[in-house]
């Protein structure tokens, strides 16, 4: 496959400043010398590929929309996009582990942590020196966190938390999670360092989508923590809804980037090979399927540099993240199946990228909110009504 050239049929880069180009250029070289190259056998053996946080960290990359003063690199929300759009063009397990590294785990304790929360733990997780992990959903528990059964009992100058969190990004490997529980003042956030007694992470195996993702259960079983370790801040549902579309907001970039790799690989594809004495790419049905493809990016990519702006001027609603999310990912997902299809059988290998992308894609649709959640957010914002419960 030839080099990766950008996707902007639009033009859109005449939008972007100097400094969100430079941003992006770095983390798309990144991504080629860096992530591609070793990212199937990570995929296949269903590793994380470790190496890579010393040196996203020192690009800045973790918490990269967050301010310096704690050791981050300040970028504005649009650049910030950029990066998780060409991570993700990469593999969305490593966007992944920048989402919850940043806008899941450094976001909470930048926005509900004390000062001294804040001097420990940010400048440490923007280095890479620790890994955070965000624990929301339960085994019973996905769409409708709010009916959480995980619960902290004041207990003298400690706090007991009992409960299980599943599909926990990060959950092994993180020295400390942000876990949601209820308490007798609702659902409050708090952070759990690993190898607290009564804290356990397993990973969960056999995922056949993100499988360069660390993936895990966190179990609680009177695990008690220090009263410093709740998050202050934090008051009901919403704060960790409010980290929630920090994440969603990079997703809704990061789609893209897994769509373009796709449609990159079925550019290349369809011009070198030949069925019937002429390159598929002279064949309708085939560019009909490009054509999606270029369309659906390009809409995609004016939903997202628009989502960024409005951000960067402090008017994003969260249902417009929604809106953004919703179709950005749906939009990266069929890009993956009709490319998938357009590489044949070898569709379907690890010689190419587009399975990979699929499969990942298939989570990617599903957390931080499914598909069908953010079209009932963006329907209760139409009509007033609330159709999911
Ligand atoms: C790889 C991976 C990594 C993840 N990482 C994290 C993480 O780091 N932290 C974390 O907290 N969670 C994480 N998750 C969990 C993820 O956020 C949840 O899977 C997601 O919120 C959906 O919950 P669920 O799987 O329980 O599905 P359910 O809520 O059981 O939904 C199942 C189906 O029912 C539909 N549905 C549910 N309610 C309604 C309704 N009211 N109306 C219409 N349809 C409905 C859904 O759209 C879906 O299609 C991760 C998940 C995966 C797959």
């Amino acid at each position: 496959m030839g080099e990766f050239r950008g996707v902007d049929f639009y033009r859109l880069d005449d939008l972007l400043s100097e400094e969100e180009m430079m941003v992006r250029d770095t983390v798309r070289t990144f991504a080629d010398e860096r992530i591609i190259p070793i990212i199937d056998r990570h995929f296949e053996e269903a590793t994380f590929p470790m190496g890579l946080i010393p040196e996203m960290a020192g690009l800045g990359l973790f918490g990269a929309n967050l301010p310096e003063e704690y050791g981050c690199a300040g970028m504005n929300d649009v650049a910030y996009g950029l990066v998780m759009q060409e991570l993700e063009r990469g593999d969305s397990a490593i966007r992944s582990f920048a989402s919850v590294q940043g806008a899941l785990v450094m976001y909470p304790i930048y926005t509900f942590g004390t000062e001294e929360q804040k001097r420990r733990w940010l400048p440490a997780l923007a280095a890479g020196e620790k890994v955070g992990c965000f624990g929301l959903t339960e085994p019973n528990h996905g769409s409708d966190p709010g009916s959480m059964e995980t619960h902290a009992v004041k207990r003298g100058d400690c706090w007991v938390l009992n409960g299980a969190k599943s599909w926990i990004t990060n959950g092994t490997i993180a020295d400390v999670a942000v876990v949601w529980a209820k308490t007798a003042d609702g659902i409050r956030g708090f952070l759990v360092e690993k190898g607290t007694r009564g804290f356990s992470a397993p990973e969960i195996k056999h995922k056949m989508s993100l499988r360069a993702s660390v993936t895990s259960q966190l179990v609680f079983e009177d695990c008690e923590i220090p009263g410093e370790n709740l998050l202050p801040g934090t008051g009901g549902l919403k704060s960790a809804l409010m980290c929630l579309n920090q994440a969603r907001y990079g997703i809704a970039w990061g789609a893209l980037g897994a769509a373009m790799a796709c449609y990159h690989s079925a550019v290349d594809y369809t011009g070198a090979r030949h069925q019937f004495d002429r390159p598929i790419a002279a064949f309708q049905l085939v560019q009909e399927k490009l054509v999606y493809m270029l369309t659906e990016i390009t809409k995609g990519q004016l939903l997202a540099l628009h989502l960024g702006r409005l951000k960067d001027a402090g008017k994003l609603r969260f249902v417009q993240t929604s809106m953004a999310k919703m179709n950005n990912v749906s939009i990266a997902l069929e890009t993956a199946r009709k490319a998938r299809q357009l590489l044949g059988a070898n569709g379907i290998s690890l010689e190419f990228p587009v399975v990979r992308h699929m499969c990942n894609l298939e989570s990617v649709i599903t957390y931080e909110g499914t598909h069908d959640i953010h079209t009932l957010i963006v329907g209760e914002a139409i009509t007033g009504i609330p159709a999911f419960c």
